[in-house]
């Protein structure tokens, strides 16, 4: 643990161990805890820390992450830029629902990305690092801080933004913690989704962690292993096969539909061996697609579909029988949606 640890960051049990280590006693984790997470205070402001509160301040570390700037967008979605202590830059999207109060927060994991996923922007960045835990909590709190006083609540993430969450493991699965911590303002299991490439190894130990409590995304973008790996770099390793074992081996609450994410890049991977393959992947597995068309960036290679293919899309998989929804992006407006978040671009 470091000397001077972010308090967001650190699940319950490392706070306890945390607070010991400073001579404060770990009994006093609780308290701490809520009052960071449910109550959202400032440790000298944490009643009945007492006489500790000017021990854990002179021994922890800074904020994390500071909100640099907002950019709404005509949708109502809200890009949100984040600055880390060290001049990093990463992105969150605040994606308020439609007939009620409720807000989804588009949370990053790392800055950049290593995965290079043809479509994304942000995989052109490469991998700079992953973010920590108080980093990624740190989002979260500040989401909240900028739904004060609007009316509308946080009840959803998603860790759709910068980064593989998956391959940020440690830090991902600590924040995780935090976040779902019944001592703090935990969010509800079912409304947390961690979307990811698939990388099999990773999914075993998330599935070993939480037990089937995480709500999963898996990009799919395509039906056959040629196509995947031409899409998806990381996924070379892995076939369509091996992917589909690892999810099934997973524990998953059966009323939970899975996510499978495919990108609508015309031309590409629209065709009916695509689809079939799609169909085969989502058999049995109580999975829903979510068709997400194509969203332009300077420099790609690919053009965004058209209504016609869009239409055709979803009529393939229905005809195969394949649950499906098509995602139209919000925060386009503003460079916010899925694949566009490269930080430091406004
Ligand atoms: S789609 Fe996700 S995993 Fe792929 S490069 Fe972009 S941020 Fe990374």
């Amino acid at each position: 643990m470091p000397d001077a640890p972010d308090l967001l960051g650190l699940p319950l049990p490392a706070l306890g161990e945390w607070l010991e280590g400073i001579g404060v006693g770990r009994k006093h984790a609780p308290r701490l805890f809520r009052g960071l997470h449910r109550d959202r205070l400032a440790v000298h402001e944490i009643p009945d820390l007492g006489r500790h509160a000017a021990t854990i301040t002179a021994h922890m570390g800074s904020e994390p992450l500071t909100v640099a700037s907002r950019h709404p967008s005509p949708d109502g979605s809200t890009r949100l830029l984040f600055a880390l202590r060290d001049g990093a830059r990463v992105e969150g999207v605040l994606l308020p629902n439609k007939g009620n109060d409720r807000v989804t927060l588009c949370v990053s994991t790392q800055v950049g990305c290593a995965m290079a996923c043809a479509f994304c922007a942000t995989g052109t960045l490469g991998l700079a690092r992953d973010l920590s835990s108080a980093e990624i909590v740190g989002q979260v709190h500040a989401a909240r801080a900028e739904l004060q006083g609007t009316g509308r609540r946080l009840t959803r993430l998603v860790f759709m933004g910068m980064g593989e969450p998956l391959h940020a493991y440690v830090p991902v699965r600590d924040a995780l913690k935090v976040l779902l911590d019944g001592h703090g303002e935990p969010f509800a299991a079912r409304s947390v989704t961690v979307s990811t490439v698939g990388l099999v190894d990773r999914l075993r130990r998330l599935g070993e962690d939480f037990g089937g409590r995480i709500q999963l995304a898996i990009s799919l973008h395509a039906g056959t292993d040629e196509t995947r790996r031409r899409l998806l770099p990381a996924a070379r390793h892995t076939s369509l096969e091996q992917l589909r074992d690892a999810i099934l081996a997973m524990p998953r609450p059966g009323d939970r539909a899975l996510m499978l994410e495919v990108v609508l890049l015309p031309g590409v991977n629209d065709g009916d061996a695509e689809w079939d393959g799609i169909a085969r992947f989502a058999d049995g597995m109580n999975a829903v697609v979510n068709v997400i068309p194509f969203n332009p960036f300077p420099g790609s290679s690919f053009r965004p579909p058209t209504d016609d293919e869009i239409e055709r899309a979803w009529r393939a998989l229905r005809e195969r029988g394949v649950a499906n929804k098509v995602r139209w992006p919000r925060g386009r407006a503003v460079d916010g949606a899925c694949g566009q978040l490269v930080a430091g671009s406004v």
